[in-house]
């Protein structure tokens, strides 16, 4: 007599995985994923909530960023970039969702591990250059600031210091206080005390917003100095597009969430002339979302829902109702069938 509970058989007809395996499989993916990135943001979301009025700056963002990567992030004013840097910098705690950077959980951090975080995980700089450096203290003196809190001994400050100063290019500046440089001086010289205590990651929020362009070029070339040199980890924000045509690639944040992507490819032509061009790449999250860019959506009037139509090697989207023929739009699918490429109508 059997007194355990019904057991299904080992058999080619067993039945397909239970809700338990299933989730089992689904914890199994959440835990996997980015698991070798250096910065990780899963459905990250951050709302700000004051005088009964509520923002939601953050909507679900995911975001990998590999190790040893120097990447962009652009988008429109109000889009959520600071939010996302402030949060990573461990300024700021997301309302839900989950940050990983250098394998430090973000949400799960003490007041002490978070401090610990902040001097010497990550090096953030500030778009205004007057919050990056003390007023009061010299150029040599702002970079050893950081080790100081960090109790590094005399001996390697002085050696650290001398380093950053000439990898930065702010040595002749070594004994200015900083309302004696210039601004690209002043943010060459925060992104020295940013690196101080020799972070794995350094966050730029807007760095060069406030210098003229060529200034800007200057400055930028510090964080791929720091990059490539020094092995860290860059995520800058700009307001400016340029910023693609610099990095090898660029996530541009829509609505508090990753929408597209720019990634540059080196190819080379027939003369063997090495040339580099960017790709541009709509995000898909894990959950299968897509945003569709409001210029593709718009002329073909697309609102609401689209159709969509699963062809040999891709997805062809169509407004729910056929354009009028006045539009010249393509002809939708009941019409003609779908346009696919190569396909003469
Ligand atoms: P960006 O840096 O892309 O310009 P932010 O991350 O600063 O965007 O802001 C995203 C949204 O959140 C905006 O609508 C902004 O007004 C709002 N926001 C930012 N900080 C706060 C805050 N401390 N309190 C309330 N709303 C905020
Ligand atoms: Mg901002």
């Amino acid at each position: 007599m059997t007194t355990g509970p019904a057991r299904p058989g080992n058999g080619a007809d067993a039945p397909a995985a239970g809700i338990g395996e299933l989730d089992a499989e689904m914890r199994r993916a959440r835990s996997s994923y980015g698991q070798d990135a250096m910065i990780v943001c899963d459905q990250l979301v951050r709302i700000y909530t004051g005088d009964g009025i509520e923002v939601q700056a953050l909507q679900g963002l995911d975001l990998l960023v590999a190790k040893g990567e120097l990447t962009g992030v652009v988008g429109a004013s109000g889009s959520g970039k600071s939010t996302l840097m402030n949060i990573l910098a461990g300024l700021d705690t997301p309302t839900a969702g989950a940050a990983r950077v250098a394998g430090h959980d973000l949400a799960a951090l003490g007041p002490r591990e978070r401090l610990a975080y902040r001097r010497s995980v990550v090096g953030f700089i500030w778009q205004q250059s007057w919050r990056n450096l003390l007023p009061y203290l010299t150029c040599r003196q702002n970079v050893s600031v950081p080790m100081r809190l960090g109790r590094i001994g005399r001996r390697e400050r002085v050696r650290r210091t001398d380093d950053l100063l000439e990898a930065l290019r702010v040595a002749h500046c070594a004994e200015r206080t900083p309302d004696r440089m210039s601004g690209g001086e002043q943010q060459r010289t925060a992104i020295a005390v940013a690196l101080a205590n020799q972070p794995r990651v350094l966050l730029a929020d807007e760095p060069t917003g406030e210098l003229d362009t060529a200034t800007a070029a200057d400055v930028f070339a510090a964080l791929q100095t720091a990059n490539t040199d020094l092995g860290v980890t860059v995520l800058v924000v700009s307001h400016d597009p340029a910023v693609a045509a610099r990095v090898r690639r660029t996530v541009a944040i829509r609505d508090g969430r990753t929408s597209t992507e720019w990634l540059r490819h080196a190819t080379t032509d027939e003369f063997g002339n090495a040339t580099q061009h960017a790709v541009e790449y709509a995000v898909m999250d894990r959950a299968g979302r897509v945003q569709l860019p409001r210029e593709m959506t718009q002329p073909l009037g697309m609102r609401d829902r689209v159709r969509l139509e699963a062809e040999p090697g891709f997805i062809a989207v169509w407004p729910d109702r056929p354009p009028k023929p006045a539009e010249g739009g393509p002809a939708a699918p009941e019409e003609a069938g779908p346009a696919a490429p190569g396909e003469v109508g």
